[in-house]
């Protein structure tokens, strides 16, 4: 066999992150929208594209993009601008990106675990280190211990996420602003929102040019536009020339940038199809309660829950024998068999139930 060269040896040991996919005919497993964009919607990007100069570099600076997201920001929140606004591929870049500009060796972040797997992974992959704090019991922040903990490590970028992937749970307001006063003196405050729409504040809230706090979003869920990997943060401006700095040049294609300012086009779709989640996923919250299944209360689209009597594999897979397919996180370290639905349809959300009342009887 030929020479193979090593990776880095702090990535050899690293283990990817996975999402399994099965063919079923309900897929509710990883938090997409249910419904489609508007048919409208469609029309406008294939418009746009057909506009497009293609022997030019996109717009490097996703000026369009930018503008239309800072005026569909500054409604509620006037002080946001262009240039409080960094775009990339999908949150996952822009959270990459912070951590090309801030990470690296010698540096740590902070997570509150259980949270977004993707925090740690990519700190990692950037080689910075990983600072694990232990929520409470109730999945919750203890506000002192978070406190001390900050004080002590110091990390350059703190993770929150609100609503918190895999539980569905909001950060109280007063918990946020703490830690962004201490973060203050040492850090930035990352608060990942890539549900926020469904809940009932924003971080936004504190935001200002003089505090290192940056919101992060995402096209790909409420918008309903995962295939297209849009994604975007709001920050001080002093945070976006960083960023700029690290990011590859042309890094937005032409194609995510026209269909990204189509999709701001359609906002009260937008709204409109959040209301009816919200409303599921009462629905689903009810019958899970119902069935007298334990599950944490959801401000996001998705609920976790953990079947009784079960490791959760079994009814995992005796969800899935009956064509209904949710995240298995019942191996995940603090998850012990637990289970997380995404909301759906109504069709969608009634057929989970449905074989969830079926498994338990
Ligand atoms: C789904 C998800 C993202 C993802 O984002 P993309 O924009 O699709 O890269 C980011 N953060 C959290 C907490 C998520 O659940």
């Amino acid at each position: 066999m030929s020479f193979r060269p090593p990776v880095r040896d702090d990535l050899a040991e690293l283990p990817g992150y996975h999402s399994p996919q099965l063919d079923v005919e309900h897929r509710l497993n990883t938090n997409e929208s249910p419904e489609p964009p508007p048919a409208g919607f469609q029309q406008a990007v294939v418009d746009r594209v057909a506009a497009l100069d293609w022997h030019r570099y996109p717009d490097r600076g996703v000026t369009e993009l930018r503008t239309k997201l800072a005026a569909h920001h500054a409604a509620a929140h006037p002080g946001i601008t262009a240039d409080n606004i960094f775009v990339a591929n999908g949150s996952n870049e822009v959270l990459q990106t912070i951590m090309l500009a801030w990470g690296g060796p010698g540096r740590s972040i902070l997570t509150f675990e259980p949270t977004y797997a993707m925090h740690g992974q990519i700190a990692r992959v950037t080689g910075t280190g990983v600072v694990e704090v232990e929520r409470q019991d109730a999945f919750t922040i203890d506000a002192d211990h978070a406190i001390e903990t900050l004080v002590a490590q110091k990390p350059i970028v703190t993770f929150l996420c609100s609503p918190n992937n895999p539980t569905g749970i909001v950060e109280p307001p007063a918990l946020v602003e703490r830690v962004l006063d201490t973060v203050s003196e040492f850090g930035l405050l990352v608060v990942d929102e890539a549900y926020a729409q469904f809940s009932d504040w924003t971080a936004l809230d504190l935001s200002d040019e003089d505090k290192p706090l940056i919101v992060t979003r995402t096209f790909s869920k409420t918008w309903a536009m995962a295939a297209a990997r849009l994604g975007y943060l709001i920050a001080p401006a002093w945070v976006i020339e960083r960023l700029n700095t690290a990011i590859l040049p042309y890094h937005l294609d032409a194609v995510s940038q026209a269909a990204g300012s189509a999709a701001l086009d359609f906002e009260d779709e937008m709204n409109a199809r959040v209301a009816r989640m919200v409303e599921q996923r009462g629905t689903i919250q009810a019958g899970l309660a119902d069935l007298g299944i334990e599950f944490w209360p959801s401000q996001s689209n998705f609920v976790l829950f953990r079947p009784p009597n079960s490791t959760g594999n079994e009814v995992w897979q005796q969800l899935v024998d009956r064509g209904v397919l949710v995240r298995n996180c019942a191996s995940w370290p603090r998850l012990d068999g637990c289970l997380r639905i995404t909301v759906g349809t109504g069709v969608e959300n009634r057929a989970f139930l449905d074989a969830l009342a079926d498994i338990v009887a």
